[in-house]
């Protein structure tokens, strides 16, 4: 029987539906926290479908919008299970808080994304887990510093800052060796470039806000498994964490994922363009892109790398001071001044390098470049023109 309603009743619980078979190719937004059961037979028998994503409960666990997100995430990456976070820095928070207990040991390699590095110290002032650092070119002999309270070993393809490129299949083989995990950020080559799970990584880690989003205008993060284990474990700190992600940006980064491959080739191209060009600048001493000799793993980018994306860095000559590498960046007109990267847009961020890192030994200011998809031959008419201002003498 219709139930009798009133005009303010019918305003909640109106009478239509909308016709079947609807079809079209963007993914709709399906938004909920509410989602409703048929009857309490089904409210008490759906169980745990959360973590298979063959059910729904409740808008935090995720809708179709964010499921199919996810299913899409893990094979790029050729994993099985992905989670996604409200940002790059909640899903390595969750990685940590899932698979660390007191007592526990973690190693994280010393160009580690500095929120890392952070957090790593938090945790170990926190709840009595140690974090300890390791040379990102350690490779096989990082053997040396794993310990039997070693449970994870966090790894970057290449740092995001001074864009080492660490030997990551002789890092695995030896956490492996004595039961450590291993995570992989594989942010910078936006899983296109670098196969995470075939070079030994057990875990693999987007932060999404990047090349994914596109667009510099949401923040998420995917933690992906192939282990249906280790998808639980990482899974059961996603419950308690209580990390939900909005409809309408998961639906933004569906809509970005069919130009992501084209989008990443034409960073990759004009960065290339753009570091080749800065290369041969007498200002320069160093360019940090891992498709050029001067970067430390380079000959590793050659082996297990297939493209290289819009980010490197460069040192400028120690000759220049960071009052005129500074000048330097404040004089560019393309380039914006700001943090994250893999948006449309170029950007330019001076690094205190020393300060971030336990050692660091290479002398020269370090200026990281990210290469939006502007003309790679404006961008360099920018940095022309703006090497002229640090040439200039102290006032
Ligand atoms: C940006 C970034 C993150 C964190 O992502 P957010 O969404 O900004 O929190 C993690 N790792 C790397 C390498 C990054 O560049």
């Amino acid at each position: 029987m219709t139930p009798s309603k009133t005009l303010q009743t019918g305003l909640v619980h109106g009478g239509y539906t909308a016709p079947p078979g609807y079809k079209a190719c963007p993914a709709p937004i399906m938004r909920a926290s509410t989602v409703l059961f048929e009857n309490v037979a089904d409210l008490r028998t759906r169980g745990d479908g959360w973590l298979d994503r063959s059910t729904y409960l409740y808008g935090l666990f995720g809708t179709p919008t964010s499921y199919e997100l996810e299913a899409r995430l893990a094979e790029l990456e050729g994993g099985a299970h992905c989670l996604l976070t409200p940002s790059g820095l909640s899903a390595i928070a969750m990685v940590d808080l899932a698979l660390l207990g007191q007592g526990d040991d973690v190693l994280l390699p010393d160009n580690v994304y500095s929120p890392s590095r952070e957090l790593g110290e938090w945790l170990e002032g926190k709840f009595g887990i140690s974090a300890r650092y390791y040379d990102p070119m350690a490779g096989a002999a990082i053997r040396d510093q794993l310990r039997p309270n070693t449970r994870l070993v966090w790894t970057e393809a290449p740092g995001s800052v001074s864009m080492e490129v660490p030997d990551l299949p002789a890092i695995a083989a030896a956490a492996h060796s004595q039961g450590a995990l291993v995570a992989l950020d594989n942010t910078w080559s936006a899983g296109l470039a670098f196969r995470g799970f075939d070079h030994g990584a057990d875990i693999v880690l987007q932060a999404l806000t990047k090349y994914q989003s596109g667009g510099s205008d949401l923040l998420m993060g995917a933690v992906i498994t192939r282990d249906p284990e280790l998808h639980r474990r990482i899974g059961t700190a996603h419950l308690h964490l209580g990390y939900g992600v909005g409809m309408e940006d998961a639906y933004l980064i569906l809509r970005s994922l069919p130009t992501l491959k084209l989008r990443f080739e034409a960073h990759d191209a004009g960065a290339r363009a753009v570091a080749a060009w800065l290369k041969q600048r007498p200002e320069i001493s160093r360019v940090l892109h891992p498709a050029f000799p001067d970067c430390p793993g380079h000959e590793t980018w050659k082996r297990d790398f297939t493209g290289a994306g819009g980010l490197f860095s460069v040192l400028f000559d120690p000759g220049y001071t960071e009052a005129q590498t500074d000048r330097f960046v404040d004089a560019l007109r393309l380039f914006k001044l700001g943090y994250s990267w893999g948006g449309a847009t170029s950007l330019c961020l001076p690094y205190r390098i020393q300060a971030m890192r336990t050692v660091w030994d290479r002398p020269g200011q370090l200026v990281r470049f990210n290469i939006g998809l502007e003309d790679p031959a404006d961008l360099i008419a920018d940095i022309e023109q703006a090497l002229a201002f640090c040439s200039q003498q102290e006032p």
